[in-house]
């Protein structure tokens, strides 16, 4: 179906068929995931909240979430958030969206609460009603009320969903997908994966981020299927969930499947019962070993795929058999058009490295005020990813290194500067530079080298602590090395791809 927008995507299922399941609960079908995001849409309205207008969500990994997006996305702009982000985290990111609403679980005891009632944010407390079916929710208004500017279903060009990357700046981007370009990301990741309604995902991936709400639920959902929505990834759970679910197919980053890997063994039967028509992996690179062994263990394809917030996720993806595979190749175009360009915005023939461009119609238009960025995110109508990669005579993308300063902790995005800003404030660093570690099952760990003042001391557990008190355990750096200065490039520029190596801390 051509849907463009959540509410056209939500009219995609079957009236009987299952949408939302949960682990031991009673599922929602299509008919009541469509009532209740009408009911939602109404609600909301009533509150003075419409259309474009920003609705941050803060929930426990679950149905409720996946619901919740789907259904506030129907009418108004979600903005979902991390409920392991510190308060200091909070009160940027309900300050930078300009957020007119907030919603948490009722009875949870989340920082974002109070971070939102000082920053003069209402709360809007969800209550899940399970007892109707998985994901069911009613919304409690509390004091809110007015007529929204825009009220109804949003349309194609309102935003549907604004997530922010963690960039080369310690400022986060804020990215606004438009609900055109979310519902063809949707339609592009069920092409690639022949999604049908009697197929169903089981959801182990983090609602708050682009890979989960986009390739496990709203594909699903477009595509007339389910998912089951797990508390969020859990190896020593995953087989029970398995055997309860029978989902036909999961998406994960590469460190789950390892973990999925290393209990396959005690898990025989559960694996034997399986019938996954493929597995997905996303996110982060996947080793060629772990693709291979995934595939000898369930006897199920593994569909590689390439993915970013700035696409609405899938950009390049393996095809389904018989179209081949290939190990360490992240696949073909699925959906935007993928190119290499040079430094000087210049399209390169298929064999040659450099950056990985996007063009089609699930690229956001733009960062959200912030020239800056734009001016540098795009060139000549691409989009430049930041990573660096080549095309092979077929078409098929490998990714071989990465231009921006991100570190991809296992799927992970963290931006250095965010962690330097923060460890910088210690009193006795004069100066930090964080970066990426490499590690054997995430990829990339984050570290980080740093200069003390003269006459002061400070311990790595120290600075750790002190750290985490500012920022989400995953952007705390593992390893944290004393130096009295730090190495700089052949130019003389202060260079954190490479610093790991120079350290003596690469593999
Ligand atoms: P995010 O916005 O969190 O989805 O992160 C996007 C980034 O993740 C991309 O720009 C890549 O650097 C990285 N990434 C996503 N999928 C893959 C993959 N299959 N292999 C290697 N890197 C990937």
């Amino acid at each position: 179906m051509a849907f463009a927008t959540m509410w056209e995507l939500l009219q995609s299922g079957r009236d009987a068929d299952l949408a939302i399941g949960a682990p031991e609960e009673k599922a929602l079908t299509h008919a009541g995931l469509r009532a209740l995001a009408a009911r939602t849409v109404a609600d909301l309205n009533a509150m003075g909240i419409g259309r474009n207008d920003r609705v941050a969500i803060v929930l426990p990994n679950g149905p409720e979430m996946a619901a919740a997006f789907l259904c506030v996305a129907a009418g108004a702009t979600t903005a979902p958030l991390n409920p392991a982000y510190r308060a200091e985290e909070f009160e940027f990111y309900l300050t930078d969206l300009k957020a007119k609403a907030l919603v948490v679980q009722e009875g949870d005891a989340t920082p974002a609460r109070a971070v939102a009632e000082k920053l003069g944010v209402p709360v809007v407390e969800l209550v899940p009603t399970r007892a109707a079916g998985a994901g069911s929710f009613a919304l409690k208004k509390g004091a809110l009320s007015g007529k929204p500017a825009q009220g109804g279903y949003a349309a194609a060009d309102d935003v549907a969903l604004v997530l922010h990357t963690s960039g080369t700046t310690s400022r986060p981007k804020i990215v606004p997908l438009a609900q055109s370009n979310v519902c063809a990301s949707a339609r592009h990741i069920g092409a690639t994966l022949e999604l049908k309604p009697g197929d169903r995902c089981l959801n182990i991936m983090p609602l708050f981020h682009i890979h989960g709400l986009i390739a496990a639920v709203l594909s699903s959902i477009g595509a007339g299927g389910s998912t089951v929505c797990t508390p969020g990834f859990n190896a020593l759970k995953f087989f029970a969930w398995l055997d309860e679910a029978k989902p036909s197919w999961y998406t994960a980053v590469p460190t789950m499947h390892q973990a999925i890997l290393s209990r396959a063994e005690r898990n025989k039967e559960s694996i034997a019962k399986a019938k996954l028509r493929f597995i997905r992996s996303s996110s982060a690179s996947l080793p060629p070993q772990v693709m291979q062994e995934l595939e000898a263990v369930f006897g199920a394809p593994v569909i590689e795929s390439y993915g970013m917030t700035e696409a609405a996720h899938q950009m390049a993806s393996n095809p389904l058999p018989p179209r081949a595979r290939k190990p360490g190749s992240v696949g073909i175009a699925a959906g935007p058009e993928v190119r290499i360009m040079d430094e000087e915005g210049n399209l390169l023939p298929n064999g040659a490295l450099g950056e990985v461009v996007i063009r089609g119609p699930n690229v956001t238009k733009g960062y959200e005020a912030n020239p800056d960025a734009n001016l540098k995110g795009f060139a000549n109508g691409w989009f430049r990813t930041g990573d660096q990669g080549t095309l092979d005579e077929e078409g098929y993308l490998r990714i071989t290194g990465r231009l921006k300063e991100l570190i991809n902790r296992g799927g992970e995005k963290v931006s250095p500067l965010e962690v330097d800003e923060i460890i910088m404030d210690h009193p006795a660093v004069a100066q930090i530079v964080t970066f990426a570690m490499p590690h054997d099952k995430l990829g990339e760990e984050v570290a980080a080298a740093v200069v003390l003042r003269e006459g002061q001391t400070a311990t790595e557990r120290e600075l750790r602590d002190f750290a985490a008190k500012r920022l989400a355990d995953f952007k705390v750096p593992r390893k944290i090395v004393f130096l009295p200065e730090i190495p700089k490039g052949a130019t003389g520029k202060l260079q954190r791809i490479g610093l790991a190596d120079k350290l003596g801390l690469g593999k």
